[in-house]
């Protein structure tokens, strides 16, 4: 069994655009080697908004070298991108989005969501890219709830559900660069929960709802549990019914520099990435 490595406490939150108050719960930042292949996870919310006439949101923005995975549990997001990808995703449902070789695109809440106003709750998540898939043709994955396996755990003790990746001899819609899981589970109070993970994988548990015991801790809404590398399987006992996330993968062993929305391997590349969108290569989209 894997045992728990260290716990994240969620840092004091931030505005992406006038959109997203979030909390960045993990970040390469400071744990690149613990979180790999994994970025940062921004959670969102969970937030009230009033009805408004205009949506909230960020306008046009480029990225480079990196997947986008948004989350929606609450609300509704709209998304374009300069692939020709873009939609509008609600409760359940997810958006995976490759930048790839560079990508512009804008997140803003629904129009529908925006006229009713409530509230808003999801995460986004950064997974990073190998390097010889960085430079890879931009692409949009919209994957709805429906489209997602559920998996029944044993002993009653909840429902997981695979959003990309693999989870034992489950196969997750989303195309991946890497071998990884990204998964969502609702866990039911009192049970002793036991989810495979290959040894060798990093693997961190996100509490977004709910109260559980990991490795004699406890924990709650917005912190993460990361756990060691070694062992095949991670335990969890939920004090009450949860909500959770869970996102493992092997480890990317290559250098991360990053800078903005652009997360390469060297600083030339990123200096590079800066030129290339300033000379408009990543495409064209209108506001
Ligand atoms: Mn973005």
């Amino acid at each position: 069994m894997k045992s728990v490595s260290r716990v994240f406490d969620p840092p004091s939150g931030h505005w992406v655009g006038d959109g997203f108050p979030v909390r960045s719960l993990f970040s390469y930042h400071e744990h690149t080697d613990a979180i790999s292949p994994f970025l940062l996870l921004d959670f969102a919310g969970p937030y009230e908004f009033a009805p408004a006439q205009q949506p909230r949101g960020v306008g046009v923005h480029p990225h480079r070298g990196i997947e986008t995975v948004t989350i929606v549990y609450h609300g509704e997001v709209s998304h374009q991108d300069s692939s020709g990808g873009g939609g509008t995703i609600g409760p359940g449902d997810v958006q995976w989005m490759t930048a790839g070789g560079g990508i512009l695109h804008q997140e803003f809440h629904s129009p529908t969501f925006t006229a009713r106003g409530g509230v808003l709750q999801m995460v986004q998540l950064w997974v990073n890219l190998p390097a010889a898939s960085k430079m890879t043709p931009a692409g949009y994955q919209s994957i709805l709830a429906n489209q997602m396996p559920h998996i029944d755990l044993a002993d009653d003790a909840g429902t997981l559900r695979l959003i990309g990746g693999q989870f034992g001899d489950h196969q997750g819609p989303a195309h991946t660069f890497s071998p990884l899981c990204v998964a969502d589970a609702k866990l039911n109070a009192g049970k002793e929960v036991r989810l495979a993970v290959p040894a060798g994988w990093n693997t961190q548990v996100v509490v977004l709802e709910g109260h559980l015991l990991v490795g004699g801790q406890r924990v709650g809404p917005a912190q993460v549990i990361n756990f060691e590398r070694a062992g095949e399987d991670i335990a969890l006992h939920p004090e009450s019914d949860a909500m959770v996330l869970l996102l493992a993968g092997q480890p990317i062993q290559e250098p991360v520099v990053g800078y903005g929305p652009f997360v390469m391997n060297t600083r030339e590349e990123i200096m590079q990435a800066i030129r290339d969108f300033e000379s408009g290569k990543f495409g064209r989209m209108e506001a």
